[in-house]
Order: structure tokens, then C-alpha cells, then sequence
């Protein structure tokens, strides 16, 4: 068997145009344009990329993008004092402090402070909360994202055995919430895990959330299930040139797409998912602070 290919990047521009007509709508209906502000603190490398990345697609979409660079020796409070004026700032319907923060500061307080209704990442406790208790809440980006590719290629998804490897707040945690609620049978598997090849088995989902390259062996998946990689490894690509990287996810995928139904690449599957649905989250931040019906067309 080889497996069908979940092609994140054409879903995510898919999404992203879905995005950009409820923007327009907003703009010509009731004279709203959705903001997002994104914070970055420090210069590291990766994370300047990403937010250049999710500012431009947040212009694509028609909306504004707010962003804020400050100096990796920035003291704590002059963040939560910024956090406290764009929490204030009507023309700010999304915040996202861009993760990691320098050591001096303490990311569980940011996180705290922003506003819940404008914490697009959904990292924040009332968030959680509200997820895990079925209630309106933001969601995380990233298995908001896998959620989304999973409804495509299966539409019901009830009954099915769903096996989560990894169990962080960001991602395991939510991801497993989300697939209850869409009436899967969900395991969490975890470093702890006894015989985790043989729990991997049992999964018609099998959703690998860990940060240990190609960790998910093509003869842990049971045959015909769907597979969603959300790891993104870079690991040495000697092949490609000196100091030359690639990057991989937490399944061995050559082995997985022999024996999988359906399965996410990377790069290409959930990565591109994440910004769209961050975008999705700042729309959907807008309509219910202007009291307005939710987008219903993101398709959850
Ligand atoms: P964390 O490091 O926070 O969590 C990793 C989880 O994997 C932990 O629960 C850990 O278990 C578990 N784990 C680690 N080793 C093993 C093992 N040998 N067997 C079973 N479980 C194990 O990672 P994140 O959740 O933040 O990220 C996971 C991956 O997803 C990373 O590769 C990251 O880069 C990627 N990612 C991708 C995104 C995207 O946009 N596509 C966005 C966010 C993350 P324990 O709790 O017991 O330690």
C-alpha cells in the first residue's frame, strides 16, 4: 500500500483564501479590520523568520498586522506593561508573543497576561480550560490545524481509535481534547508509555506530537490509518553539502508510507497549517468581540 499524501501547503492557501473573503465581508459590512500583534523578544534567528512570515500572511488576508521587536535585554515588566496596552487597544483583536522568551523572563506570567479572548495561540489557562470543558475557547494553532486536514480525509471521525504520542500543553494536550470532542477513542502516550509500538498499533489516527526524528516506525502504524506528523526535526544533511540541514519529522517516513492510508509530509503537511489557523483565530477573536456570528466555513 502507499499512502495518499495530505497536502497541508494547498490546504493552508485554501484556508487562507476562505480567511481573506470573511476578512473582506467584515471590511465591507460592518467597517471592521481584524488586527493581530505579534511580539518578539530577542533576535533569535528562527523565530524572527516566523514572524516575518506571519505578518506577511496576515496582510495577505487584509488584515493588520501589528509588530513589535524589542531587545533581548528587555526587562519583564516593560513586556507586560506592552501586553497590558495592546490587551486595552480596540484595533488589537490577536495577540501572540512569539515562544521562546529570553531566560529573565517568565513566559507562564506573559502567557497569563494576555487577555483570553485575544490569546490566538490558546495557550492561555482560561483557554485550556474552556477546551477541555467543551466550551467556546481559542484553540491552538497547530492541532486546530490537524484537526482540520483529519475532518477532510475522514469526515466523521466517531468511534475511531485515536492514538496522540506526546502530551505538551501546546500541541499533545489539545490535540487529544479536540479528538474527543469529534467522538474519537483517544490514548495519550507519552515518554512513560509501555510498549508504545504496540499503542501505536491500535490507532486508525495516530497523531505523533514528540520532537524525536523519525521516532514512529513504519511497523508501529496499523495498516490503512491515518498519520499526522507534526514534528519538524532539522537534522544534519551531510548529502546536500557541508553544514547542510534537512528537515524531518517524528515518523520514518518512507517506512510509514508504505503501510499508512493517508499521511502528512514534512515539510508541507501540518507546518503551513499552523499561521493559516492563527489567521483563522484572529477572525474568529474579531467576530465575537464585535458580537457577530463565528465563521463557520473554517471547517471544524
Ligand atoms: P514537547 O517537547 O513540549 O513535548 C514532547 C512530548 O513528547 C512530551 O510529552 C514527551 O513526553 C513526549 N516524548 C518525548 N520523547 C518520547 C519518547 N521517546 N516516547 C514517547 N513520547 C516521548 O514538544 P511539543 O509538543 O512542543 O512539539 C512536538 C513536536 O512538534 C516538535 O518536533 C516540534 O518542533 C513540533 N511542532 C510543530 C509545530 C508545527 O507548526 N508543525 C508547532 C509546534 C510544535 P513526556 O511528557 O513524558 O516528557
Amino acid at each position: 500500500m502507499t499512502a495518499r499524501i495530505i497536502d497541508g501547503k494547498a490546504f493552508a492557501a485554501r484556508l487562507r483564501g476562505i480567511i481573506a473573503g470573511r476578512v473582506a465581508r467584515l471590511r465591507a459590512d460592518h467597517g471592521i479590520v481584524p488586527g493581530l500583534a505579534v511580539v518578539l523578544v530577542g533576535d533569535d534567528p528562527a523565530s524572527s523568520i516566523y514572524v516575518r512570515s506571519k505578518a506577511k500572511q496576515t496582510v495577505e488576508a487584509g488584515m493588520n498586522s501589528f509588530e513589535h521587536r524589542l531587545d533581548a535585554a528587555t526587562p519583564e515588566g516593560e513586556l507586560l506593561d506592552l501586553i497590558g496596552r495592546l490587551n486595552a487597544d480596540p484595533a488589537v483583536n490577536g495577540i501572540l508573543v512569539q515562544l521562546p522568551l529570553p531566560r529573565h523572563i517568565d513566559t507562564a506570567k506573559v502567557l497569563a497576561a494576555i487577555r483570553p479572548e485575544k490569546d490566538v495561540d490558546g495557550f492561555h489557562a482560561i483557554n485550556a480550560g474552556l477546551l477541555a470543558t467543551g466550551q467556546k475557547a481559542m484553540v491552538p494553532c497547530t492541532p486546530l490545524g490537524c484537526i482540520m486536514l483529519l475532518k477532510d480525509q475522514l469526515g466523521d471521525l466517531t468511534g475511531l481509535n485515536a492514538v496522540v504520542v506526546g502530551r505538551s500543553n501546546i500541541v499533545g494536550k489539545p490535540m487529544a481534547q479536540l479528538l474527543l470532542q469529534k467522538d474519537c477513542t483517544v490514548t495519550i502516550a507519552h515518554s512513560r508509555t509501555r510498549d508504545l509500538p504496540a499503542v501505536c498499533r491500535t490507532a486508525d489516527i495516530l497523531v505523533a506530537a514528540v520532537g524525536r526524528p523519525e521516532m514512529v516506525r513504519g511497523a508501529w502504524i496499523k495498516p490503512g490509518a491515518t498519520v499526522i506528523d507534526v514534528g519538524i526535526n532539522r537534522i544534519p544533511a551531510p548529502e546536500m553539502g557541508e553544514g547542510k540541514y534537512r528537515l524531518v519529522g517524528d515518523v520514518a517516513f518512507r517506512e510509514a508510507v508504505e503501510v499508512a492510508g493517508a499521511i502528512t509530509p514534512v515539510p508541507g503537511g501540518v507546518g503551513p497549517m499552523t499561521i493559516a489557523c492563527l489567521l483563522a483565530n484572529t477572525v474568529t477573536a474579531t467576530c465575537r468581540a464585535h458580537g457577530l456570528s463565528e465563521p463557520t466555513e473554517f471547517g471544524i
